[in-house]
């Protein structure tokens, strides 16, 4: 087997857009959404893929979860956090959507971000970039570890081209639409401003709107 096909066998998997076809259509904004958030994960996997090439292995793996435990200043946009509402009414179902309510409910209980359940991220197709971008190589995080703080050197470093994509895909929902002004906000870091921390907000609120869907 040559070399180039040995990598290509090896590479990080390219990331498939998630699809909520007949939601998309009566919400363009989840459209817009998910084109970022293909963008964001298509930026990913070829980082990944570059690091894995260097010798590095991604540690992230299903069930690990010690990054959703530990961090406290995850920034969540404006357009995110529509998304993760939209999801969490309309979408999640069944037993963790009860867990969920509860979870979000009694936050003062938990250290945890409001979205992790039994270790897996209950909003997994719409979590927001800062998740989707946060990958670590080598050796899994260790309990109450932030990798960014005690190994920078294993933290994967996102490619701007596509980060900056994501979010010129994302302005226009602002209101930004004219092509120099999302040049310039991309580059001023403007947009930034709009983001909030996720631990900070008030997800009660979001468990009584779960609420009230299911009685309509
Ligand atoms: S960032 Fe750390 S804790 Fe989170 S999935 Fe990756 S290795 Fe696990
Ligand atoms: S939104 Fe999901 S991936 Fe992000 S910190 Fe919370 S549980 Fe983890």
């Amino acid at each position: 087997m040559s070399p180039s096909s040995l990598q290509e066998e090896k590479a990080y998997p390219p990331p498939q857009r998630i699809s909520f076809a007949e939601h998309e259509q009566r919400l363009p904004w989840l459209a817009i959404l998910m084109d970022a958030y293909l963008i964001t994960d298509q930026g990913i996997s070829e980082a990944i893929n570059r690091e894995e090439k260097q010798g590095k292995k991604l540690a992230c793996a299903r069930g690990c979860a010690t990054c959703c435990k530990s961090h406290e200043t995850i920034p969540v946009y404006p357009l995110e956090l529509m998304g993760m509402s939209w999801y969490a009414t309309e979408i999640l179902d069944g037993e963790r959507r009860d867990k969920l309510k509860e979870q979000l409910r009694n936050l003062d209980s938990i250290q945890s971000c409001p979205f992790l359940l039994d270790n897996a991220c209950s909003l997994h197709a719409v979590r927001p970039m800062a998740c989707r971008s946060f990958n670590v190589f080598n050796t899994q995080c260790a309990a109450g570890e932030d990798a960014y703080y005690t190994r920078r050197g294993d933290v994967l470093t996102p490619i701007k081209k596509y980060t900056d994509e994501a979010f010129n895909v994302m302005l226009p929902f602002y209101g930004v639409k004219n092509k120099a002004e999302r040049r310039k906000m991309i580059k001023t870091g403007g947009m930034h401003q709009m983001a909030k921390v996720m631990r900070d907000l008030n997800w009660s609120t979001l468990a009584d709107k779960m609420d009230a869907f299911e009685k309509n």
